[in-house]
C-alpha cells in the first residue's frame, strides 16, 4: 500500500499539507509556509495563503523554482515574506528536503512571552528543548541567518528526523530530509506544548 507522500507529486503533497495544518490549528490565518525541495527544484507556498485564500490553495499556486538560481525565486511575485528562512536553510544543509514555518495553536503562549518548551512525551524526545533564535528583524536576512545558526548544532536531529527553531513572539520552523516528517514534527511539538501547559491543570 502507497503511502500519502507515494501518491501525490510534490506539489500536492504541499497542498494536502496546507489543508491539514490549517484544519488541525497547526498554523492560522495570518501565516505559515511549506515548502519542499526535489534535486534543484523548490516548491513554496505563496505569500498570504492563510490570509488570501485560507489555505485552500490548489498546485497551480505553488511557487516553483530553482535552487542554483535563488535570486529569481525571490522576484516571483507569489514569493511568500518568510521565505528567505526557507532559502537559507536549503543552502546551507544539502541533505534538508522540507522546511515548514507554522504558528501552532499550543507553541503560540511560549513564544509570545519567549520561554522554551521541554520535551514532556516520549513522542517528543527526539527533539530536545526548543530553544528561540536571537532576536532579529522579522523577514529580514539576519533573521535567515540567525535561524540556520540555531540549526547547525542540530544537524543530527536533521538528518535523523527533524529540527526546530522558535522565533520570538512568532512561531516555529522545523526543517527535516522530507516533508512528511516535518509535519510530523510540527504535530508532536504542539501536542507537547499542548501537554506542557496542561500541568497546570494536574497540579
Ligand atoms: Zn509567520
Amino acid at each position: 500500500m502507497k503511502s500519502i507522500a507515494e501518491r501525490m507529486t510534490i506539489s500536492q503533497l504541499i497542498v494536502y499539507v496546507s489543508k491539514f495544518m490549517f484544519e488541525n490549528d497547526l498554523t492560522d490565518i495570518a501565516g505559515g509556509n511549506i515548502s519542499a525541495r526535489d534535486g534543484d527544484v523548490l516548491y513554496m507556498t505563496p505569500t498570504l495563503a492563510g490570509n488570501q485564500w485560507h489555505w485552500i490553495i490548489d498546485t497551480g499556486d505553488i511557487v516553483e523554482g530553482s535552487v542554483a538560481k535563488i535570486d529569481d525565486l525571490k522576484q516571483h511575485p507569489r514569493f511568500t515574506r518568510e521565505g528567505l528562512s526557507h532559502l537559507a536553510i536549503y543552502k546551507a544543509f544539502p541533505f534538508v528536503g522540507a522546511v515548514i514555518h507554522a504558528h501552532p495553536k499550543y507553541i503560540n503562549p511560549f513564544v509570545a512571552q519567549s520561554k522554551p518548551i521541554p520535551p514532556m512525551l516520549s513522542a517528543s524526545k527526539s527533539f530536545g528543548e526548543l530553544q528561540y533564535h536571537a532576536e532579529a528583524e522579522q523577514y529580514s536576512q539576519d533573521q535567515a541567518d540567525k535561524i540556520v545558526d540555531m540549526l547547525r548544532s542540530q544537524e543530527d536531529r536533521m538528518k535523523k528526523k527533524a529540527a526546530a527553531v522558535l522565533m520570538p513572539r512568532h512561531g516555529i520552523i522545523v526543517a527535516s530530509a522530507n516533508l512528511m516528517t516535518a509535519l510530523d514534527c510540527v504535530q508532536r511539538m504542539n501536542t507537547n506544548a499542548f501537554t506542557v501547559l496542561a500541568q497546570k491543570w494536574l497540579e
